[in-house]
């Protein structure tokens, strides 16, 4: 990585004088770009402006530091256009970026763009507008009243007055329809006031039980300085209400706070019980922001109007001028790692943060990492423990059923212990959940004639059959086309069979075995959006369904009252392959699951078929043997000095041509650091050898933990330059090994 441009901070804070500044662009660039100053313009660093590059005019941010040097001749230089109106960014986020960018071997400027995600919020405030229905106006003579206008009057007529650009949305047409129905006089324009509803301490919550209160008022105590601290405890043990306390104290002190959650689109009742007990809605900050939503949210935090937000991991780059508390829910989620663009691990960024901003960080899971667990136990994040379920309620008992001896019959995937558990909890009138780690109806379609196989013409992949909507879908680059009629290889027709299951074909199986059972299907595909998946949980929470089939969407913090029986049909799914974590996030994952039986006042059943009972996963899974399965994972990992106990970087090389990445991924081995420590395996094709076009190739660094692997790297890859379109990045402690 280039690392021209970094320097100290040292003249932070001081007005950048000399009539030159450096800025940094929200583009992919490590350097900072020098400007002239228009006379009479006062700047500072953290001040956002607009200048011209090549022919366009950008939004970027005066950058700490003297001015980058005399590359350029002063009269040469370009002047920088204006001052952008935002609030500056402090010093604080500025350090945060600069750490980001040089702990994940990334860009400065690719960093600075998560941090200026909305251009507009820089941009003067116009006063917002919407449309609104007018009030007996008729339509001028000659007015087609079309389906698509009928659309956007419906929606008008639905909600708050909204932007033309957001209406034109939600009725699916072009803003121009709006625009007739304005210009027939049918809507008119009124003054949206944009507010922010502030959160009210009220009654503090629920009383809390001696164990939480001790947790509550630990966190509350470390309020004002910086701390990471584990918030560890079975589902249903009331993490959530004792880090509640803890944001409550922070709003109160006059600080904002930030919890980060995945899967932000699917804490509907995260957002209910907030709610409740502040009186308001958070702010929320995740990827189905309307444009609109997006600018008022990071105005709102960047002015500080917004005291608490929930958002996905973007939301760790969000302006926040008084951050006083940090929180990282389910923090062992595999979502909080960034797996495109800068790559980077939200969880471990939050801890700098927090460090940063001098604040405490609370880590909340009932399954941590065992990076967090390692870092317990060097004393760098301290413990606190919940250990039971509030007001008693039984962990569900988990039983594992032994594939080899309990056999489905053909074509089915439900063993009969199984089937017999599913029809005694419909019979009670109680809930099930079939939990089945696979989208669409089958992973794989095959010619019984020839053998061929349906693969994606882009990746390393098979087709995943997609029975409702008549598809077969690639899962990693979005390809989609029909079946065909006949083989493509062999030509013979009506010759493909379906091999293995996914949600929809046990979808199928659950009806023709329960005809009478409302079954419901909860994954990405059929929850489409946070509304649909509100909907979704209430209809469940309703009693609208007797059986959910779902993927890993069903397996997060809901709670279910009715919901008395878990199966988990396939344990094995997460364990194949060589991944590092397979083991721990698998038991994470059914754990998770598990935590979704009972959790009201009725005791919960889990079912996990397995053809591995030996397998330390599902030993632990059943004998709630936690510690013994971390200590012997944690142990393994120490022996072959792999994270958290040694360091791992991921170099992947990829291009369109398969020669000139292999190529390049040589050259790298070639010139690889001979360190003491430092390994470098590889160039191997990766797993995915082919995505979306491009091909794979990966090399590991492997390095002990007293190594800077980031340093080595740093000075290591430009060594080589790539050619023809082949391209390097830099995974720090990789997730993924495809
Ligand atoms: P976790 O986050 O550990 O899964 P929650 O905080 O969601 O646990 O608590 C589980 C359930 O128990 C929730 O419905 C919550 O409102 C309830 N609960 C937890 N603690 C209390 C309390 N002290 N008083 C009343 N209800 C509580
Ligand atoms: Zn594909």
């Amino acid at each position: 990585m280039p690392e021209t441009g970094a320097r100290s901070a040292a003249e932070k804070g001081a007005p950048c004088g000399g009539g030159r500044i450096s800025v940094l662009l929200p583009l992919a660039i490590d350097h900072v770009f020098d400007y002239r100053v228009p006379d009479g313009l006062a700047l500072q660093p953290g001040d956002f402006v607009a200048v011209p590059l090549g022919k366009r005019e950008y939004a970027a941010c005066v950058w700490d530091g003297a001015a980058s040097g005399a590359e350029i001749a002063a009269p040469r230089l370009k002047e920088l256009r204006r001052k952008l109106p935002a609030r500056p960014m402090n010093a604080k986020l500025r350090r945060l970026i600069e750490w980001v960018a040089r702990y994940n071997c990334a860009l400065r400027g690719a960093v600075l763009k998560m941090a200026m995600s909305v251009p507009d919020a820089l941009e003067p405030e116009r006063p917002a507008t919407g449309y609104a229905l007018a009030e007996n106006a008729a339509p001028p003579p000659k007015f087609k009243m079309t389906p698509a206008r009928r659309r956007v009057l419906h929606a008008v007529a639905e909600g708050p007055p909204r932007a033309a650009s957001e209406l034109a949305r939600e009725a699916g047409v072009s803003p121009g329809v709006v625009k007739s129905l304005a210009d027939a006089g049918l809507i008119h324009a009124v003054p949206v006031m944009q507010v922010v509803a502030a959160p009210q301490i009220g009654d503090g919550g629920p009383k809390l039980s001696p164990e939480q209160r001790t947790c509550a008022d630990d966190l509350v105590a470390k309020l004002g300085g910086f701390s990471v601290t584990l918030l560890d405890g079975v589902p249903g043990s009331g993490k959530t209400e004792v880090y509640l306390t803890a944001v409550a104290a922070a709003i109160q002190g006059g600080k904002q706070a930030l919890v980060l959650v995945p899967e932000i689109a699917l804490t509907a009742q995260w957002l209910g019980r907030f709610e409740q007990r502040f009186g308001a809605a958070p702010a929320l900050w995740h990827s189905d922001l309307t444009p609109a939503q997006r600018r008022d949210t990071w105005r709102a935090v960047s002015e500080g109007r917004a005291r608490v937000v929930v958002g996905a991991r973007s939301a760790l780059f969000l302006p926040f001028p008084e951050l006083g508390l940090l929180v990282v829910d389910e923090e062992h989620d595999a979502s909080f790692k960034q797996e495109e663009g800068v790559i980077y691990q939200a969880r471990d960024m939050a801890v700098v943060r927090g460090q940063i901003e001098n604040i405490p960080v609370v880590l909340v899971s009932a399954t941590p990492s065992l990076e967090t667990f390692a870092n317990v136990e060097q004393g760098r994040y301290t413990l606190l423990h919940l250990p039971d379920r509030f007001a008693g309620a039984a962990m569900p008992e988990v039983r594992l059923i032994d594939m080899r001896a309990d056999k489905p019959a053909r074509q089915s995937w439900l063993s009969p212990t199984l089937r017999r558990a599913l029809g005694e909890t419909l019979e009670a009138k109680e809930q099930a959940l079939l939990f089945l780690n696979r989208r669409g109806f089958a992973p794989l379609t095959l010619c019984r004639n020839c053998g061929h196989r349906m693969q994606c013409p882009n990746c390393t992949a098979w087709l995943v059959e997609h029975r409702r909507e008549g598809r077969l879908r690639c899962h990693h680059c979005g390809f989609a086309q029909r079946e065909p009629e006949s083989c493509p290889s062999c030509a013979a027709v009506d010759s493909f069979a379906a091999c293995g299951p996914g949600v929809e074909r046990l979808a199928e199986e659950t009806k023709a075995l329960f005809p009478n059972a409302r079954v419901g299907i909860m994954t990405s595909d059929t929850l489409r959006g946070p509304n649909a998946a509100a909907e979704f949980i209430s209809a469940i929470e309703a009693r609208e369904f007797d059986l959910v089939i779902g993927t890993q969407v069903a397996a997060k913090g809901h709670h279910f009252p009715y919901l008395t029986l878990v199966g988990v049909v396939d344990g094995d799914l997460g364990l194949a392959g060589g991944d590092l974590r397979a083991a721990e996030r698998t038991f994470q994952l059914l754990s998770q699951v598990a935590g979704r039986a009972g959790r009201a006042e009725r005791r919960g059943r889990v079912f996990i078929q397995t053809f591995m009972p030996d397998h330390k996963v599902m030993k632990a899974l059943a004998s709630g043997g936690r510690e013994r399965f971390y200590e012997a994972e944690a142990a393994e990992r120490r022996a072959h000095k792999m994270p958290p106990f040694g360091r791992l970087a991921a170099i992947i090389v990829t291009g369109g041509s398969e020669d000139g990445v292999i190529a390049c991924a040589k050259a790298l081995a070639k010139t690889a650091p001979a360190e003491a420590g430092l390994a470098v395996l590889g160039p191997a094709p990766a797993p995915l050898r082919r995505l979306a076009g491009q091909y794979r190739w990966r090399l590991l660094v492997k390095a002990d933990k007293e190594v800077n692997i980031q340093a080595e790297i740093r000075s290591w890859l430009p060594r080589v330059k790539p050619k023809g379109g082949v391209k390097v990045r830099v995974d720090i402690d990789p997730y993924s090994f495809l």
